[in-house]
């Protein structure tokens, strides 16, 4: 098996991706992969980029700090996630290099994002951008677990009216992590759920409601019942980069 070269399973990956839309009448490139490079090595998040990665995700501020600082001394660009849950003492932190939020979840958070930016001004990495707003997602908690973060299903609508106030915010999308368990139905109907979620948010009349396109849900695991319930957005590590050492 070639294991050893990024570019080459990267590329399956991406086949991979692009197959399974197809055979769920999509065109293939619908469906972004982001990286999630939480526990990769410096010098594997450049390879990364160098090989045409433009989509990565962290799930810690602390690492998504290191990999902004890191790619900035090396002169490469890429869009950086943060797909991990966000405490308010590292909001500050996260906004210097995320260009991207995809795990608001309550409004005391959302409320903080948006005034953290505002009081961030030129050093907010979307400033450095040249963009007027940040791009944020919701995270729902599709399956209930009580070990999962993100808002309760039923609370997904009023949280984006909380962002939708807020004009340095764009509410982009829905995320999800998906259910742990062998069961492709079970999966896929907590899919649904945020793609039905999605729908009724963008047809809900809301300012910059028509943006809201995103569904962020898929990891290496559950890459096909995602794409098949509409991911646009799937979130891939091990598949790219092997098994993470154990913590
Ligand atoms: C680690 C992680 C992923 C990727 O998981 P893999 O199983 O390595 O593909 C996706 N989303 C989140 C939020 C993660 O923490």
């Amino acid at each position: 098996m070639v294991t050893s070269c990024f570019a080459a399973r990267y590329r399956q990956v991406s086949e991979q991706v692009a197959d399974f839309a197809r055979s769920y009448g999509r065109a293939p490139d619908d469906v972004a992969i982001l990286l999630a490079v939480k526990t990769q090595s410096a010098e594997a998040i450049r390879e990364a980029v160098r090989s045409g990665a433009r989509l990565l995700g962290h799930n810690r501020v602390q690492e998504l700090q290191a990999t902004g600082r890191d790619l900035q001394e090396a002169g490469l660009t890429a869009e950086l996630h943060l797909i991990g849950p966000l405490q308010s003492n590292k909001v500050n932190h996260t906004l210097r290099w995320a260009s991207a939020i995809q795990t608001l979840d309550r409004e005391s958070i959302v409320t903080r994002v948006a005034a953290s930016l505002e009081r961030l001004g030129a050093d907010s990495a979307v400033a450095r951008l040249g963009r007027e707003s940040l791009d944020v997602m919701i995270q729902v908690n599709t399956s209930r677990e009580a070990s999962k973060h993100g808002c309760a299903p039923e609370e997904a609508l009023d949280l984006a009216h909380h962002v939708s106030q807020y004009p340095n915010l764009a509410l982009r999308g829905l995320m999800t992590i998906g259910p742990l368990t062998d069961s492709v139905k079970d999966i896929r109907a907590a899919y649904a759920t945020l793609a039905r979620l999605r729908e009724e948010i963008a047809t809900s009349g809301l300012p910059g409601a028509e943006r809201c396109v995103e569904l962020s849900m898929g990891m290496s695991a559950d890459l096909e019942p995602a794409i098949a319930e509409g991911a646009t957005i799937v979130r891939v590590g091990r598949a790219v980069f092997g098994e993470r050492p154990s913590p």
